[in-house]
């Protein structure tokens, strides 16, 4: 067996880590972590800590580790044939059957799923199906597509685009300049402190028409947004908001992406989060939930306007020209099909639903009243403390973001993981949707304890 030693050596001189400070990593001044195990919400690592993952690896082991009855799926396909692809017609019983499912459970008016690997290829897909509904309609002009402030849609070049994050823009020459972004529904951070949550909406509804006004309706194709904000800060919207910006993209002819990679199959105590928010969307994205990430799959659900439109396309055109040589690959199908039918076996959306209330309650009682916690909200299997140096003011700290992973190093010392959000003054959690009342409040405890280890 190889020694740590060995490992973290070939992982300094081998490894290219995503999101990682490259040069602090090769020269071992970043923390390296090698895990081994999970079971249900808990994950092993080789130095023989158990850790409660507060983050469900990347908000994405929903169904929690260790279930035999989707690894036992992916062992029989694999077994069976690993691999075979879905082009010109191409299909296996895995992926037909999670198509079936799939749609099943999607939100009204849509019409197909189409497979990708992960979120950010299901965006560039959704892209392109936009940019070709446009062409096919005979409105070559209208592509650009509005995104969101504090957005995250991925890490490619349009994905990476929509994502709203400076740090994923900074030195890549993104985003592309058919993106164009808005306002995020943020209201913690809103521009004038005096303003109610209504005055908000209505403000962030006024830059939506603003920026719509200064492009041209007849330039914009889609707007893509999380139904609550995830990796810029896990914020759900203020009231009014979804109904009043689906308002106004119906009035301009802008189509609807809603991004569900971490909302959908359940986190929100829904099975998407569309059906929570009352939305109607064109394209849905979706990865993570769908397979628990057991095997890498992503999709874009496409509505039934679309969907005519791309059928005309190739009634004119001939085949579809965009494929995936793994789409719908029939391991993370098998996966998929699995992991849905567990969701439904073990009540996961509803526990969703409850134990999460049930954190951010317990949450409130062990950090709610400590002066540097600003606001604790959420909503579903989510969950953020937002950290300030001053309640008052909701000033951040110096520099902002340095104080979230002093506090994430604390817990985890305290066995519990949970996510610095990047470039904040915020602690994430969202957990495995099985989570339990007791592992909920064994995360709250942690979090007083190391809130007050780091802040006092
Ligand atoms: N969209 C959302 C809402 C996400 O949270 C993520 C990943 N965190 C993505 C897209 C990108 O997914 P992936 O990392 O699988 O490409």
């Amino acid at each position: 067996m190889l020694t740590n030693d060995q490992l973290a050596h070939w992982d300094r001189e081998s490894f290219f880590h995503p999101s990682t400070h490259l040069s602090q990593f090769a020269r071992g001044e970043a923390p390296q972590r090698i895990i081994t195990g999970g079971e249900g919400v808990f994950i092993t690592d080789r130095d023989g800590n158990r850790l409660l993952d507060g983050f469900a690896g990347l908000y994405c082991v929903n169904a929690g580790y260790g279930r035999r009855q989707i690894t036992d799926a992916i062992a029989k396909q694999a077994h069976e044939l690993a691999y075979y692809h879905s082009y010109a017609g191409h299909g296996t019983e895995a992926s037909i059957t999670l198509s079936k499912m799939v749609m099943d459970r999607a939100p009204e008016g849509m019409a197909r799923v189409y497979f990708g690997l992960g979120g950010s290829d299901a965006n560039e897909t959704n892209i392109k199906l936009v940019w070709y509904y446009n062409n096919i309609r005979g409105l070559p002009q209208k592509k650009k597509i509005i995104s969101r402030w504090r957005g995250y849609h991925g890490s490619g070049l349009v994905s990476g685009s929509l994502t709203g994050l400076e740090l994923f823009h900074k030195k890549f020459d993104l985003p592309l300049s058919q993106v164009v972004h808005t306002e995020a529904p943020f209201y913690y951070r809103r521009p004038d402190p005096a303003m109610t949550e209504a005055d908000f909406t209505a403000w962030l509804l006024a830059k939506l028409e603003e920026t719509i006004a200064r492009e041209g309706a007849d330039t914009i194709a889609a707007f893509i947004g999380e139904p609550v904000l995830g990796t810029g800060g896990i914020v759900p919207p203020p009231v009014g908001y979804w109904q009043g910006v689906q308002e106004i993209l119906k009035r301009h002819d802008i189509l609807l992406i809603v991004d569900e990679v971490i909302t959908g199959f359940g986190r929100l105590g829904t099975m998407f989060g569309s059906q929570h928010y009352g939305l109607q969307p064109d394209l849905i994205t979706i990865a993570k939930g769908l397979t628990s990430a057991y095997a890498p799959l992503s999709g874009s659900i496409v509505g039934t306007k679309m969907w005519d439109v791309l059928c005309q396309g190739t009634d004119e055109n001939g085949v579809f020209g965009h494929g995936w040589t793994y789409s719908a690959h029939p391991i993370g199908a098998a996966a998929g099909v699995a992991n849905l039918k567990l969701i439904d076996e073990l009540g996961l959306v509803e526990n969703a639903g409850k134990v999460g209330a049930y954190l951010r309650r317990a949450m409130t009682d062990a950090v709610g009243d400590h002066p540097n916690v600003g606001e604790i909200r959420g909503e579903g299997m989510l969950c953020a403390v937002e950290l300030t140096s001053d309640r008052a003011t909701r000033a951040s700290f110096d520099p902002m973001g340095s104080v979230a992973p002093k506090v994430a190093g604390e817990m985890l010392k305290r066995g519990v993981i949970a996510r610095a959000m990047p470039q904040a003054d915020m602690l994430g959690f969202a957990p495995p949707l099985c989570l339990t009342t007791d592992e909920a409040d064994q995360i709250a405890r942690v979090t007083g304890e190391a809130l007050r280890a780091t802040l006092g």
